[in-house]
């Protein structure tokens, strides 16, 4: 699997498998080992899913050495402050039975809440217990605020990006910021196959829209993380390393933003 060095020198996979929205149980046990017996190598859950003791599970019995799978939660926003969120932690690593995360990230920005629980994150990455330190959902007001405060600025923005909400603007700031971005809902949650644009850029390729999608993410150098449980779709969102979009293609599927969300607007958060 393809990675990229963070900021604080770790490698990061470009491709990992979403979990949000699978129950536990055997479903998503049985989709992480495919997974990985496919060659994913990176995770992607958080505590609000409610998934990860299977989440756990299915890593244990990949028989993939831990080190060298690349493991992502989050902490929650009823959890954020520096002693809730170390709490928030310990309970993670309970529940996933995992000694350490490759990455944990605050999930959404909660105003007068972020910094104290980015203070809990930096102990945590301190201490040796999570290799990599991140957002998810953050503003450039949000990350302007966090300079401020922080003693080490998180390596990973983690934010909703599609062809319909491109975040240029967001980009070109972590860019300079040496913050990567990570693309959720990379297929805007299946709303994107029936475009008419990416679909005939799909034919051309021989490809699938939802590849298409994804190859247009890693040459922006944006990491993703699509979600399925069917096998044949985990295997098909891998195969994306064999094709390349020509500037052209890039640019027609730029042009199809309409800075939509799927999700929550992070500067508009009711939860
Ligand atoms: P997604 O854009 O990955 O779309 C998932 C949907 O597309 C599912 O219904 C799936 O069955 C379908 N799909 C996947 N591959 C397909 C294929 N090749 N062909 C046809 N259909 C396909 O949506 P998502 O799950 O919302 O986002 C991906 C991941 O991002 C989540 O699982 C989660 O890990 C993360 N996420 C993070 C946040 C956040 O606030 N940080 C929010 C939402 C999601």
């Amino acid at each position: 699997m393809k990675t990229v060095k963070l900021a604080n020198g770790i490698d990061m996979p470009v491709l990992g498998l979403g979990v949000f929205k699978v129950e536990e149980g055997a479903e998503l046990v049985s989709a992480i080992k495919e997974a990985i017996r496919l060659g994913y190598r990176s995770i992607d859950t958080a505590a609000i899913y409610g998934n990860e003791t299977s989440t756990g599970q299915g890593i244990r019995e990949s028989g993939v050495p831990r080190e060298d799978l690349f493991i992502t939660s989050k902490v929650w926003n009823t959890d954020l402050g520096y002693e809730e969120t170390l709490a928030a932690f310990d309970e993670t690593l309970r529940k996933m039975e995992l000694d350490y995360l490759d990455l944990y990230l605050i999930h959404w920005p909660v105003e007068g809440k972020y910094i104290d629980a980015w203070r809990a994150l930096e102990k945590l990455h301190k201490d040796g217990r999570i290799r990599a330190i991140g957002v998810s959902n953050f503003q450039i007001h949000h990350l302007e605020t966090l300079k401020k405060h922080a003693t080490i600025m998180p390596v990973v923005n983690q934010i909703e990006l599609h062809p319909q909400l491109t975040q240029k603007e967001l980009i070109a700031y972590c860019a300079e910021n040496n913050i990567r971005v990570e693309a959720w809902s990379p297929l805007m949650q299946g709303g994107l196959f029936n475009n008419p644009v990416l679909q005939e850029i799909a034919a051309h390729h021989g490809k699938s829209v939802a590849q298409v999608i994804l190859r247009w993410d890693l040459q922006n150098d944006i990491i993703v993380i699509p979600k399925s449980t069917k096998a044949h779709r985990i295997a098909e969102n891998m195969a994306i390393f064999d094709f390349e979009l020509t500037p052209e293609e890039l640019t027609q599927i730029d042009a199809l933003n309409q800075n939509l969300r799927v999700g929550p607007d992070p500067d508009n958060i009711d939860f």
